[in-house]
């Protein structure tokens, strides 16, 4: 069997996190988590953020050692008001009612805060017990709004990452690093380019 996520860095993008961190820091992360919540009252509902934060949720849901349930919500930046505007369309909703429920938000990103504020807002009008959040990256540099997030596994300079996850127009979510692209321009051009270094296939765009 190929690792396809453990080739030589890309010349497009550098490993910014590699896997064996990510896996440490979750651990780290499940521990802490685990401890705040076991004074939950019932099973404590993960809600994962499509698409981004799938690959997340599932390493750090198995790092936490308690009766866990999970939900997920889609969502879109509002074109009509632009991504800064803070207007999330909801593409997808929960299936499950959170009133009364410990909810952990699993974010694979907190950039602007955007998106979480509008998010903490919607979930908290639906009254549940508790409401945390865990990011796997926190990019505060670029915070516009301030937004709280307990659990940050990583801090990250303002750069563009991809892997783990985290896409680039529906590609490389599925790279074990998280790899920082250094030439933004180049990879829209091109949104294949790093394909044959990661996976050393033909391009297959
Ligand atoms: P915010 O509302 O905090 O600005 O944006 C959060 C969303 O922007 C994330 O959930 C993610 O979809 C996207 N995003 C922000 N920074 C990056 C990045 O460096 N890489 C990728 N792939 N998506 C990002």
């Amino acid at each position: 069997m190929t690792d396809m996520a453990s080739s030589a860095p890309p010349p497009a993008g550098e490993v910014l996190i590699p896997k064996a961190a990510i896996r440490a820091r979750i651990g780290e992360l499940g521990e802490k988590i685990t401890a705040d919540l076991s004074d939950a009252d019932g099973a404590p509902l993960l809600i994962g953020v499509l698409k981004g934060s799938t690959i997340f949720m599932a390493d750090l849901a198995r790092s936490i050692p308690l009766h866990l349930e999970f939900d997920f919500m889609s969502i879109s930046t509002y074109a009509q008001t632009g991504p800064q505007s803070g207007v999330v369309r909801i593409l997808k909703d929960l299936d499950l009612d959170i009133a009364g429920r410990d909810v952990l938000m699993v974010e694979d990103i907190v950039d602007t805060g955007l998106t979480l504020t509008y998010l903490l807002r919607s979930l908290g009008s639906r009254r549940p017990r508790s409401i945390r959040t865990v990011t796997l990256l926190d990019k505060s540099a670029r915070r516009i709004v301030p937004v709280p997030v307990e659990y940050v596994g990583f801090e990250i300079p303002d750069v563009f990452v991809v892997g783990y996850g985290l896409d680039f127009q529906g590609r490389y979510r599925n790279v074990g690093d998280i790899l920082a692209i250094n030439d933004v321009p180049r990879l829209a051009s091109d949104p294949a380019l790093l394909v044959p270094d990661l996976f050393g296939l033909s391009r297959n765009p």
